[in-house]
């Protein structure tokens, strides 16, 4: 097996008994994005002399006998979302096309203390708004099993460089579904941690009461690693929870024995395509041999979910992104002639098509006499959402099912029709709704090559649950092991 094709594990092990350096193993990935990234584009932006750089430090402090950190001399891709000290962060956004920023977000501060080596800056759509990599102001990216077709979104570059081997590891974000269903998309493991699991200091924000910043890898014991890295309590973010971080890579082996599996019904209703169908129903019968119990729940109130969800997600999407003003923050238009002509000229140059919608959308929402017609509403709808699924997890330990209706659709397929675009989404945007945890495991291959990925989603910090539900499913299956073939 080639050395790119490794799990992020074998790879740390390789690193740590010496049989591999991280400057052959980065400059092996950096081979693959030189040769690769030209047609997929999953990269905004890589510096392959730092990355070096890096690599080579971390050599020489092992060689010297210096304590190394846990995921020392590994690659890691991160969504360019996440400010990095003097490495560009855009957003995807024309807005933040020349930030670089002055502070580390607390997890890229993480995966340098733990001696990662940041490879390079995916792609996503702007701002985190979309679902499939297309709304990035710079290019969109392709699916690596078919270059036709979207790689999800909006994490769409993280899951595409794991799926193509460009990167072991990747960081992604996910506010409605943005790292879930990309990792559908690109047959690759992708994992929404429970709100507050993982600190969003420095995270751009997008809609900051569901954005969640977590692992997108190869397999479940990848995604544990990298979790285990990642997560814990940061006192630079007020939302993080003091909790203590279970030690996912020791218990990943264990089965769960006596595992309740709930399934709703209604999701396996005509939005949902018959070869995505039948991959989720045989995976529950994977995990019906293995010992599992599946039971029907349900969650009355989950066909609300997107209305409540873009309502609730524009709503602090425009608060937050009031900050781009060309004065406080990005893209200053050159030619203005008032204050407020520079404002208002700044904003439209620097936004795209579905920021201004989303921006608009929210405000409309918020403004008064509507306020209490949607945004209210929204917020109680969601409350209902949750208690749906504490209801529901009283009953069982896992909610299994489709992460998204159909596999990859065409580039260009739902990009005038916004509304199919955001039911894409109805799968996954009550995990964040509600605020608990969800992983995407690959699960089928369609008829046409495209992966298909199978949805788990369990109580708040139940990510220990998720991993070794997701590894019991992988050590039966093969699917993640499947890659796209090399272009
Ligand atoms: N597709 C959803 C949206 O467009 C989810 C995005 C996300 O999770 N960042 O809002």
């Amino acid at each position: 097996m080639s050395l790119i094709d490794q799990t992020a594990v074998e790879l740390l092990s390789n690193l740590t008994s010496g049989n591999l350096t991280s400057v052959e193993l980065t400059g092996a990935f950096l081979d693959e994005i030189e040769r690769r990234d030209g047609a997929v584009k999953a990269f905004l932006h890589v510096d392959a002399d730092a990355a070096m750089a890096q690599a080579d430090e971390i050599d020489r402090n092992r060689t010297a006998g210096k304590p190394a950190g846990r995921l020392a001399g590994m690659p890691v891709a991160v969504k360019d979302l996440l400010c990095t000290v003097d490495v560009p962060t855009t957003c995807a956004s024309r807005m933040l096309e020349n930030f670089c920023p002055p502070y580390d977000a607390t997890v890229v501060a993480r995966l340098k203390a733990a001696d990662a080596v940041l490879i390079g800056r995916t792609n996503m759509d702007e701002f985190a708004m979309g679902g499939s990599c297309e709304n990035s102001a710079f290019h969109p990216t392709h699916n690596p099993w078919d270059m036709d077709r979207i790689p999800g979104g909006s994490s769409g570059g993280a899951a595409a460089c794991v799926a193509a081997r460009m990167a072991p590891l990747s960081i992604g974000s996910d506010t409605g579904g943005s790292i879930r269903s990309p990792a559908a998309m690109c047959g690759v493991t992708g994992m929404k941690p429970t709100y507050g699991r993982v600190s969003r200091y420095g995270l751009v924000a997008f809609a900051s009461s569901l954005d969640q910043l977590g692992p997108i890898a190869q397999t479940a014991e990848d995604t544990a690693l990298l979790l285990e890295v990642i997560a814990g309590h940061d006192l630079m973010d007020s939302t993080s929870v003091d909790r203590p971080v279970p030690k996912y890579t020791e218990t990943i082996g264990r089965l769960l024995e006596g595992l309740r599996i709930g399934i709703v019904p209604e999701h396996f209703g005509d939005a949902l395509d018959d070869e995505v169908d039948a991959a989720v129903r045989e995976s529950i019968r994977v995990y019906e041999s293995l010992g599992a119990t599946v039971k029907n729940i349900s969650l009355p109130h989950g066909k609300y979910a997107v209305a409540a969800y873009y309502i609730i997600a524009p709503c602090e999407a425009s608060g937050n992104l009031a900050r781009y003003d060309g004065v406080h923050y990005g893209r200053r238009t050159d030619e203005h002639d008032s204050l407020i002509g520079m404002y208002s000229r700044s904003r439209s140059e620097g936004f795209g098509p579905e920021v201004k919608r989303r921006i608009m959308l929210g405000t409309y929402a918020l403004s008064s006499g509507y306020y209490d017609a949607y945004y209210l509403k929204a917020l109680k709808v969601r409350r209902l959402i949750r208690q749906d699924f504490d209801r529901a997890f009283d009953q069982v330990d896992l909610i299994v099912g489709p992460v998204a209706p159909t596999p990859a659709f065409k580039i260009g397929e739902k990009a005038d029709d916004p509304l199919s675009m955001y039911l894409f989404d109805l799968y996954t945007v009550g995990t964040n709704l509600a605020g608990i945890c969800g992983i995407s495991i690959p699960c089928g291959i369609s008829g046409a090559g495209l992966p298909i990925g199978l949805h788990l989603q369990a109580p708040t910090f139940e990510e220990e649950r998720l991993l070794r539900a997701a590894a019991m499913f992988q050590r039966a299956t093969d699917w993640h092991t499947r890659k796209p073939s090399p272009v």
